[in-house]
């Protein structure tokens, strides 16, 4: 199976993370034909919100933080992303995370829109109670925002449930009252739904089984390397090792490991859980540098940690015939290209990393109706929702010979186009 391309070749910035999405959007819209006052509409975010958070820090000084959330469109419903807390946070970054929210929700049929947030700070760095500080800082500040109806976060990197049950809190003060709904990731007990710690690794492992079947290939006697060792790439490579899937490599930013035999994952997530969360020190494998992972002699290739790891350079040398994008904006657009022309099937990030904001819909609803569901009913519902969204995508890249990354943003502009033109524009 290949993927015929007419696809012209994006241009866009190499230090622009949103010129990366337009540059993509830009090409989808023009195979597709969508109309330039629709894709105008597009292109501009519809809220960008900046806050300034002076936090008390543990040895008594105030530091003050640079908080930010994007809501890129209400089109389809209230807007749903990720809250991350890392050092390199900021304005350009979090629009382009919140344009593919709006994308990655339309193309997993949600009713939602897209949105993404962010705090310029070290999570690594800072204590338990300063983190506890900042994120009901950052929740108050932005308490006009979000809203279960409104704007409803998840965790993202750097945040876990941990964050979710602070910024409840603090939302709840606000507003008196008692609004689980307004955020998603929470912890099980607490509104959280199971299955949503494993949903975004799950989807990875449902998006690589459903490409394999296309390309004829027999889990069985696939090889693949994960990059990250995170709530996405953990799971993802577990649940492609339970497949059956031989995983030779994995890594995260402490230690990469290869072992041809086949890592045993299990052994390795008893170790990270074992020594902080991390895999350096790990003895399942030979240690290896990151980039070797991204080029190592497998067949599927799983970045799940950092955009833009796939340039230019690393995708000439890229062996695989698989890339499931578990991290959201792994591949820059001048790679897209390059994996192009190599004829490798590429399960873009919009479509291969909805299983989370999956399951935080399946959480959304348990919190709206108060009846939580097992954890089976979960993980079937999402299994089937990705499904359709693989085969939806898989049908637009078929009907308008493209990659997958541009049938999975055409899937997305259809759906948003049909939502802009019915609502209408005042
Ligand atoms: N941060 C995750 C993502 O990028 C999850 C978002 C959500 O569940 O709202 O897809």
């Amino acid at each position: 199976m290949t993927v015929k391309t007419m696809e012209p070749k994006a241009e866009h910035h190499e230090s622009s993370m949103f010129e990366a999405v337009l540059a993509r959007l830009d090409v989808a819209a023009k195979i597709y034909g969508l109309s330039e006052e629709v894709a105008n509409v597009l292109r501009n975010p519809q809220k960008q919100v900046k806050v300034s958070l002076p936090v008390m820090l543990d040895n008594g000084k105030v530091q003050v933080f640079e908080g930010f959330r994007t809501v890129h469109s209400t089109v389809l419903g209230p807007s749903k992303g990720g809250i991350r807390y890392a050092m390199d946070v900021n304005d350009d970054e979090v629009k382009a995370l919140s344009a593919w929210m709006t994308f990655k929700c339309a193309v997993a049929n949600l009713p939602y829109g897209g949105a993404k947030g962010g705090i310029k700070c070290d999570p690594r760095k800072m204590s338990v109670t300063e983190l506890e500080r900042l994120t009901k800082a950052y929740t108050i500040a932005m308490a006009d925002v979000f809203g279960p109806d409104r704007d409803i976060p998840a965790p993202d990197m750097g945040t876990s449930g941990r964050e979710m049950a602070w910024l409840v809190d603090a939302y709840n003060k606000v507003h008196r009252g008692d609004f689980p709904g307004v955020t998603t990731g929470k912890p099980v007990g607490l509104g959280g739904s199971l299955g949503r710690d494993a949903a975004t690794g799950r989807g990875v492992m449902v998006a690589t089984l459903a490409a394999l079947k296309k390309m004829n290939l027999d889990p069985k006697n696939v090889t693949a390397a994960v990059q990250g060792f995170g709530n996405v790439g953990s799971h993802a490579a577990r649940l492609l090792s339970e497949q059956g899937i031989k995983v030779c490599a994995i890594g995260d930013h402490t230690a990469t490991f290869w072992n041809e035999k086949g890592i045993d994952v299990h052994a390795a997530l008893r170790y990270a859980k074992e020594n902080g969360g991390i895999l350096k020190g790990f003895t399942g494998g030979v240690e290896i540098i990151n980039t070797e992972l991204l080029t190592a002699n497998v067949d599927v290739l799983v970045p799940a940690a950092l955009q833009n790891v796939i340039t230019e350079e690393i995708a000439t040398q890229i062996k695989a015939k698989l890339i499931v994008e578990g991290a959201n904006g792994p591949t820059t657009p001048e790679a897209d290209h390059i994996l192009n022309e190599k004829k490798i099937i590429v399960v873009p990030d919009i479509l291969a990393n909805g299983g989370g904001v999956t399951v935080s819909y399946f959480e959304w609803v348990q919190n709206k109706s108060g009846y939580y569901w097992p954890e089976e009913e979960v993980n079937t519902k999402h299994d089937a929702s990705m499904n359709l969204a693989f085969e939806t995508v898989w049908d637009n890249t078929t009907q308008f010979k493209t990659s997958m990354r541009i049938g999975a943003y055409i899937t997305a502009l259809k759906k948003v186009e049909l939502g802009i033109k019915a609502k209408g524009v005042f």
